[in-house]
């Protein structure tokens, strides 16, 4: 509640900021450039597009021919004063043009000095504290049979639709459901997990994801765990299961071993793309298109297009994990639950790689600890510590549903 109070405090006393944020992403032209790859020797060079931009927004990039020229459209860059001929390495293209397209649409016209092909598309958050996103997009000089224009793969970008959580947040914001919590008891099966004496991770998180699903489905959430018996579930089938139930939130629950002595506390982890850039794309290369990034259309576009996609989709995910996370750590420090002494990392666990559905995972402890292992066995503690995550979980989704009305207003 606090941070729902803080949240309506800022937007009474800071009006200038709400205005700020509702507005359309607008282009940052000192930190855009274009960059073209080795000697001008008269040829068509690799070139590197960035463009920086002031938020995130969805894009379709696709070439067009007679002159040969590559067009990005956005959903929606504010470009009104801004001169394209300012960008540092203007002069690496023929000619660069953008402006208003239609309703809802801002379009880039990059003329070419040859047929070239789109070798990567990546929107990431700014580096270096920076607010923002860059558009980073690599094209290099093809033969012209291999000149692909729009009707390929790449236009499957157009008319991208809007990443499903939106419909999700509305019908939350108008209470017409409860938030949905997948819960995820770490291994299962042949998977024992941890295991120290007769103690086994698999058991223990299944005890406990029953005893939280109680105290969840208490405070009026609905609960999808990923399993309710000792069997092996993959672990991407457990993001699948989550996904199927359209979870909003997915927390697997682990407690893991160190030598003694090593390790005690809780800690809680959330995606981190910089932990492993590939993982993306191979998720893309494993999985059912059509099941990866719901509400996105991805059946019959390329890998390089899903892997767009679902870069776009965690560029709203990622952020809202790190939060929860930072919910869940502050109740459970208020509830003085005995916390690692780095309470939250972020990891490239397969787990959480979501693109979708914001998810953190738990590790209550480890029972390689003394101290760790009596909790884990203290109906007490447990019974405590459900509360403190039921607690964040609807900090954190209140804190959310504004977070999603100052974005999107
Ligand atoms: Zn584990």
């Amino acid at each position: 509640m606090r941070w729902l109070w803080a949240a309506f405090l800022l937007l009474l006393a800071l009006p200038a900021l709400a205005q700020e944020r509702s507005a359309l992403a607008r282009l940052d032209l000192a930190h855009s450039a274009i960059i073209a790859e080795g000697k001008d020797r008269g040829k068509p060079r690799p070139l590197d597009l960035q463009l920086a931009i002031s938020h995130p927004v969805p894009y379709r990039v696709y070439f067009l021919d007679g002159p040969p020229r590559l067009i990005v459209d956005f959903r929606e860059i504010d470009f009104s004063g801004t001169d394209p001929d300012a960008v540092p390495g203007r002069d690496a293209v023929r000619a660069l043009r953008w402006g208003r397209f239609r309703t809802g649409w801002s379009r880039m016209v990059v003329e070419l000095a040859g047929p070239y092909a789109l070798r990567t598309a990546i929107q990431k958050p700014a580096q270096g504290g920076a607010s923002g996103a860059l558009v980073s997009l690599r094209i290099e000089p093809v033969p012209q049979k291999d000149f692909v224009t729009r009707g390929n793969a790449l236009s499957a970008l157009r008319d991208l639709p809007q990443p499903s959580n939106v419909a999700k947040l509305e019908a939350r914001r108008t209470g017409d459901r409860p938030l949905r919590i997948a819960i995820d008891p770490g291994h299962g099966g042949h998977d024992p997990g941890a295991e120290v004496g007769a103690i086994r991770e698999a058991a223990v998180m299944l005890g406990f994801a029953r005893e939280l699903s109680d105290v969840l489905t208490r405070a009026g959430f609905e609960v999808y765990p990923t399993r309710t018996d000792d069997s092996f579930i993959p672990l991407e089938q457990r993001m699948t299961i989550a996904r199927g139930a359209s979870a909003d939130l997915l927390i697997s629950l682990h407690a893991d071993a160190l030598p003694a002595g090593e390790a005690a506390g809780m800690s809680i982890y959330y995606w981190n793309q910089d932990a492993d850039g590939r993982a993306a794309r191979e998720l893309a290369l494993r999985h059912d298109r059509a099941d990866l990034v719901s509400g996105l259309d991805l059946s019959g576009t390329d890998d390089e297009v899903a892997v767009v996609l679902m870069d776009l989709a965690r560029l709203e995910t990622q952020p809202r994990s790190e939060t929860f996370a930072k919910f869940l750590v502050a109740a459970l420090n208020q509830a003085g639950v005995a916390l690692h002494r780095r309470p939250m990392q972020g990891a490239a666990f397969s787990v959480l790689k979501s693109p979708d559905i914001p998810s953190v995972l738990i590790e209550l402890g480890f029972l390689t600890d003394p101290n760790d292992r009596a909790n884990l066995f203290d109906p007490e503690w447990r019974r405590h510590t459900s509360q403190s995550i039921a607690r964040a979980i609807s900090d954190w989704a209140q804190d959310d549903v504004i977070r999603a009305g100052l974005s999107r207003q």
